[in-house]
């Protein structure tokens, strides 16, 4: 089961909710405010972190006169 996350557009909360068809998105509603004016986010499984290669080696001394 797919889980969505959406933003209500009233109150700006944020809240996740399981989505099993399509057509139940038209269900979701703001559990904050009660407000159907929400939108859905990115995918919480897309945005994974990469790992970043952070190696500095040495840092020459400048010599300025
Ligand atoms: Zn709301």
């Amino acid at each position: 089961m797919p889980l969505y996350e959406y933003q209500c557009t009233e109150c700006n909360e944020k809240f996740e909710k399981l989505v099993r068809s399509s057509f139940a998105e038209a269900e979701v509603s703001c559990p904050n405010c009660g407000s159907s004016l929400v939108k859905r986010l990115v995918s919480l499984f897309g945005a994974l972190g990469f790992s970043g290669a952070g190696a500095s080696s040495g840092c020459a001394p400048t010599g300025g006169g």
